[in-house]
C-alpha cells in the first residue's frame, strides 16, 4: 500500500492506471476509520475489480466545518487508519495537507463575498456550490457545510480520477448532493451509495461516536429508536408530518442530554418534504447528545 500526500503524485499514479486500463475505485473519508468506512472500501474493491485500484482519501476538510464546529477536535489517528486500510487491501491512501489542497488558506469566507474585508487576494478562491438540495436539513443547520463538501469532492475527483466513488447512506443528503453535482458537472464517475453500518444497539457508526462518554453513549441510541418509532407509527396508515415530528421530538427529548436539531420527512431522491408520512417516505434527523451533534436517516 502506498501513502501519497502530493496532488501531482496522486494524479500521475491515477493517469498511469488509466493508461493500463485499470479501474479506479475511490472512498473519500475524514479518517478515524470504523467498520462503516471499511464496508465502503469493500464495495469500492468489488466495483474496481481484482485488477483495479482502490484509493482511500483521509483528509479532515476544513472548509466543511463551521467556525464554531469541531474541526480542530475532530478525532484523528492516521497510524491506526493506515493499518486498517492495509488490512482491507487498499492500494493507495491519499492524505494531502491543507497547504496542498488550499494554497494560501481556504476559501471559506472568500466565496461569500469578494468585498469581505478579510478577503485574501492570494491563493485559493474557487468553490463548487449545489444550489437546491443543499438548502434544507444539514444545509440549513450548517450554512457553509455543503459548499465545503462539494468543493473538496470535486477537487478529489480531479486528483484521484476515479471510475467509481462510494459514499455512505449515513449521510443521505450529502450523497444525494454529490450525485447531483457529478451529473451537473459531467464528472465521468459512477456514484455508489452503500448502506449505513450500525452498532449492535442501532447507533449508526460514526467517528464522532468517540465523543460519547459514559451515559451519553446509551442516550445516543435515541436517533435509531426515533426512526424505528416512525416506522411503527405509519405501519397501518399515513400520518401528518407535524404530528409525527411532535411525537418524535418528545421521544428524543425524554433523554436528559438530547436536544433535537431537526427532523425532516421527504422524498428519498428529490429531498422534497412531504406533508404526509407514509411507507417509503425518507426520514432524517440531527440531534445534539451532550455537545455532540449526531445525524441519522432511513427509509420508512
Ligand atoms: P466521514 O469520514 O465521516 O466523512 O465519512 C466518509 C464516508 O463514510 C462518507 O461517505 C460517509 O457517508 C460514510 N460513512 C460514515 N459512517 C458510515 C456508516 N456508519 N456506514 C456506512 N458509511 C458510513
Amino acid at each position: 500500500m502506498r501513502i501519497v500526500s502530493s496532488i501531482a503524485a496522486m494524479q500521475r499514479l491515477a493517469k498511469q492506471w488509466q493508461r493500463a486500463g485499470q479501474r479506479i475505485g475511490f472512498v473519500p473519508t475524514m479518517g478515524y476509520l470504523h467498520a462503516g468506512h471499511l464496508s465502503l472500501v469493500r464495495e469500492a474493491r468489488k466495483r474496481a475489480g481484482r485488477a483495479g485500484r482502490v484509493v482511500v482519501s483521509i483528509y479532515v476538510n476544513p472548509t466543511q466545518f463551521g467556525p464554531k464546529e469541531d474541526f480542530s477536535k475532530y478525532p484523528r489517528d492516521l497510524k491506526r487508519d493506515l493499518k486498517l486500510c492495509r488490512a482491507a487491501g487498499v492500494d493507495v491512501v491519499f492524505t494531502p495537507g491543507n497547504n496542498e489542497m488550499y494554497p494560501d488558506g481556504t476559501c471559506s469566507r472568500r466565496c461569500e463575498s469578494a468585498d469581505e474585508p478579510r478577503f485574501d487576494k492570494r491563493g485559493y478562491s474557487t468553490c463548487v456550490v449545489e444550489e437546491r438540495l443543499s438548502q434544507s436539513m444539514e444545509g440549513a443547520s450548517r450554512p457553509t457545510h455543503f459548499r465545503g463538501v462539494t468543493t473538496v469532492v470535486a477537487k478529489l475527483f480531479n486528483i484521484v480520477l476515479p471510475d467509481v466513488a462510494v459514499f455512505g447512506a449515513k449521510d443521505w443528503q450529502q450523497a444525494t448532493i454529490i450525485k447531483r453535482m457529478t451529473a451537473d458537472l459531467n464528472f465521468p464517475v459512477k456514484i455508489i451509495v452503500a448502506p449505513t453500518l450500525r452498532e449492535a444497539d442501532g447507533l449508526a457508526m460514526s467517528s464522532r461516536n468517540k465523543y460519547l462518554a459514559g451515559n451519553l453513549r446509551r442516550q445516543a441510541t435515541v436517533l435509531w429508536r426515533a426512526i424505528q418509532a416512525a416506522r411503527f407509527a405509519i405501519r397501518k396508515f399515513p400520518v401528518p408530518q407535524h404530528r409525527l415530528k411532535a411525537q418524535l421530538k418528545r421521544l428524543i427529548e425524554s433523554e436528559p442530554n438530547a436536544k433535537l436539531d431537526y427532523i425532516e420527512f421527504f422524498n428519498s431522491e428529490t429531498l422534497v418534504p412531504v406533508s404526509t408520512v407514509r411507507f417509503r417516505t425518507h426520514m432524517a434527523l440531527a440531534v445534539f447528545v451532550g455537545k455532540t451533534r449526531l445525524i441519522d436517516n432511513g427509509r420508512l
